[in-house]
């Protein structure tokens, strides 16, 4: 039979044809409004033609290529990939990868009796999520202990890394820049478009009443905790934690790339992961997984 080039009628490409599945995010929804509010994150999966996008990721373009995935695939509700926490964005990037390809290999050293495993392709959903800690309800309401002023914060959201950075660009130190940006609001005035009155705000502050916003902002950190993930040594069994590095290469081809779709790209091994992480975050148990939570149509 003669294979025809001409179409007989045009093959439906709709968004609906991918199913949608709802997530669970790191930061509780307690951010968001709507049904995110209410901790129920809609994503659609990734389509065959977003796979192999993904495949072609390079050093100088996934930075802005995730965010296109990101903004591609957030179903419902239309949250700009910006306006996620930095949490919940570290862990949608992960969500995403392991849509794709759900192990990541890399050298291991067994804490326990060093053996080391080459090559290990460690799961993704077995890197733990921390949660924003319970009593965090939407911007949080500080009485500063020196002034006595009420001022209240947010998570901090990707936009506010272009915030910091127009902040130190213009010679905002990185202590001010870094902690002044969750401000939500003082008193009854919202500060969420200008962070120079944020910084403005921040340096008019007594230090110990800084330190304590400085504290607010660790206390609200959340998302996948990469210095602490577990791992059960095939040769003795023995459970201990090692550190995933989570560096840009994590999301490239050139990462030894097994999965169905393209070929596997020559490529040096990622480096070994253990110790060299320049993620900083602390450890600690979490019990969350990252893949889906629940499956539901969008
Ligand atoms: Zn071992």
């Amino acid at each position: 039979m003669e294979i025809s080039k001409k179409r007989e009628k045009p093959v439906p490409v709709k968004k609906e044809l991918v199913p949608g599945v709802v997530l669970g995010l790191p930061s509780l929804g307690k951010d968001y409004e709507g049904e995110a509010h209410e901790n129920r994150f809609h994503m659609r999966a990734p389509s065959v033609a977003e796979v192999e996008f993904f495949a072609e990721l390079t050093p100088e373009n996934y930075e802005n290529s995730l965010t296109e995935i990101l903004r591609a695939l957030i179903a419902s509700p239309q949250i700009d990939p910006s306006m996620l926490t930095d949490g919940d964005r570290t862990f949608l990037y992960l969500w995403v990868r392991a849509q794709i390809h759900p192990s990541y290999h890399l050298t291991v050293t067994c804490r326990m009796c060093g053996k080391v495993h080459p090559e290990y392709p460690y799961q993704i959903s077995s890197i733990p999520l921390k949660p924003v800690p319970a009593g965090y309800e939407g911007p949080k309401t500080l009485t500063l202990p020196i002034s006595g002023e009420k001022a209240s914060f947010r998570m901090r959201r990707g936009a506010d890394e272009d915030a910091v950075s127009v902040l130190k660009e213009a010679g905002v130190k990185k202590f001010t820049a870094v902690n002044c940006v969750t401000l939500h609001r003082v008193g009854d005035e919202t500060f969420e478009r200008d962070p120079f009155a944020k910084a403005e705000w921040f340096r008019s502050l007594a230090v110990g009443d800084a330190m304590h916003v400085h504290e607010l902002n660790k206390w609200l950190q959340h998302g996948p905790e990469f210095s602490a993930c577990p791992f059960v040594c095939p040769t003795c069994n023995r459970e201990s934690k090692f550190v995933l590095p989570f560096r840009p290469e994590f999301f490239f081809p050139t990462v030894p790339f097994r999965g169905v779709f393209g070929d596997a790209v020559d490529g040096s091994d990622p480096e070994s992961g253990v110790g060299g992480s320049e993620h900083e975050g602390a450890g600690g148990d979490g019990d969350s997984e990252v893949p889906v939570v629940e499956d539901a149509s969008v």
